[in-house]
């Protein structure tokens, strides 16, 4: 037996057994009294019935009384005169009997011996007598016996009850405490309790929470340590051929200008694309506080969509977008136009099977200081449950090839920027990226 089931066994099963007594105990004395009650009142009864009927107060009527009644009957006169004489004692000067009320009631003249007395008229008495019956005779009638059996009926209640909310729960505690830490350690369903079992839960519930958002804040910084040794070494690897390329490819453009025109802003393009994703590498690896200077968002987001219109085409995604200029942030130009960039092309993509519609709308709100909410909109298939809730971490991802670095990136830009990212499905079921920024005084 566990020691907390033996520390409430124990008092429990002492006041079982100190309640059984006193029950016991209180319904014996209850009997008795309601025992000698009855005995006064057949002394009353009959004493009444001897008024009514006239009857002599002679040897005779008390003999016959008592083999009715099966007790010795005996008449008492002022004088203290005993009918029949010898009833064997002569203690009615005791003080009890001195104690009862004039119309009678019942005395012990003796400890073995219970004596019921009446008033028949002015002077004399009626005198029942008989054994007096002990406590013990009273103690296991069958009415004891069934209040004893209802009493540990609710004893054994009350020990379910309180196995059931206090040991129960306890045991649930110490078996789940071990997995605190565990990924998929669920919540105490005991939490909504208002006792201290309930703030047991809650605090157990709240250091998981706490320690899910350690382990979560832990493998990001272990996955940006990864990266960071990664990119430092891929940046230099990478950055040179590619600025030589860039290099080249404008000497040529100047060069050979008209002729092959289209094919060198392709390859100009796609080295724009390396050194974007090289620079997000560098971001995440080596975050470096944003270089603000005011800026009005609807400017650097037309520039994204600019830029990114014939992907978008080639994809059959029209951008719709409805900013006008005048949305002031203090910001990083470089790092926001990343955000917006990563945003679209994720819609480009979600679109890219089927084609269809993204589209960007603003609205200020004044909610805790002016902010400025730019919402994406797409008509795609919408971000999956597990994308809403991990999309931002880092590498996380579902598309084929993907590095799952974008939305990461994203959210820290706007996180460096006093903003957040929140990821959400549209009513029309697409995905709904939303950009929250604290707006320029
Ligand atoms: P990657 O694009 O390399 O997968 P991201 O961080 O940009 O990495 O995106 C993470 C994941 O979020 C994607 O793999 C995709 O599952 C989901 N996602 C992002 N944008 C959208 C969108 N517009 N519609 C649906 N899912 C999206």
């Amino acid at each position: 037996m566990n020691s907390l089931t033996r520390r409430l066994t124990l008092p429990f099963v002492a006041f079982v057994v100190a309640g059984s007594l006193a029950l016991v105990l209180w319904i014996g004395v209850e009997e008795q009294r309601q025992s000698r009650e009855q005995f006064a009142a057949m002394a009353r009864t009959n004493a009444a019935f001897i008024r009514s009927q006239n009857l002599p107060a002679s040897e005779r009527t008390a003999q016959a009384l008592g083999e009715v009644l099966g007790v010795r009957v005996y008449f008492l006169d002022a004088l203290n005169e005993w009918t029949p004489p010898g009833s064997g004692w002569d203690k009615t000067s005791t003080a009890e009997y001195q104690a009862l009320p004039a119309e009678g009631g019942v005395f012990s003249p003796e400890i073995s011996t219970e004596a019921a007395v009446a008033r028949i008229a002015q002077g004399r008495s009626l005198v029942l007598l008989r054994a007096a019956e002990p406590l013990t005779e009273f103690l296991f009638r069958p009415r004891t016996l069934g209040v004893l059996g209802a009493f540990w009926a609710l004893s054994l209640a009350l020990a379910w009850v309180l196995a059931r909310g206090i040991v129960r729960p306890l045991r649930g505690f110490v078996a789940r405490l071990p997995h605190i830490a565990e990924e998929n350690s669920e919540p105490l369903p005991e939490a909504s309790r208002t006792d201290e079992i309930g703030q047991l839960a809650r605090a157990y519930d709240s250091t998981r929470t706490q320690l899910a958002d350690e382990r979560r804040a832990r493998e990001q910084a272990e996955r940006l340590a990864t990266l960071g040794k990664m990119t430092t070494g891929l940046a230099h690897e990478i950055n040179n051929p590619v600025a030589a390329i860039k290099l080249h490819t404008q000497l040529l453009e100047a060069e050979v200008a008209g002729a092959h025109d289209e094919r060198l802003s392709i390859i100009l393009a796609e080295t724009a694309k390396i050194e974007s994703l090289v620079s997000q590498w560098m971001f995440l690896a080596r975050p470096q506080p944003p270089q603000l200077a005011p800026c009005d968002l609807a400017d650097l987001i037309s520039a994204s969509v600019k830029t990114l219109t014939p992907a978008a085409a080639h994809a059959n995604v029209k951008i719709i977008n409805q900013l006008t200029p005048g949305l002031i942030v203090n910001g990083d130009r470089r790092r926001l136009a990343q955000a917006f960039d990563n945003i679209i092309i994720n819609a480009i993509h979600a679109m890219s099977a089927r084609g269809g519609e993204l589209k960007i709308e603003c609205r200020v709100t004044s909610d805790k200081g002016r902010k400025n909410i730019i919402s994406f909109t797409d008509t795609g298939a919408g971000f999956s449950s597990a994308a809403i809730a991990k999309g931002t971490e880092l590498f996380f991802s579902e598309k084929e090839g993907g590095m799952g670095i974008g939305l990461s990136v994203t959210s820290e830009i706007l996180r460096a920027h006093g903003g957040e990212l929140r990821l959400a499905n549209a009513a029309s079921g697409g995905a709904e990226v939303s950009l929250h920024l604290p707006a320029a005084n």
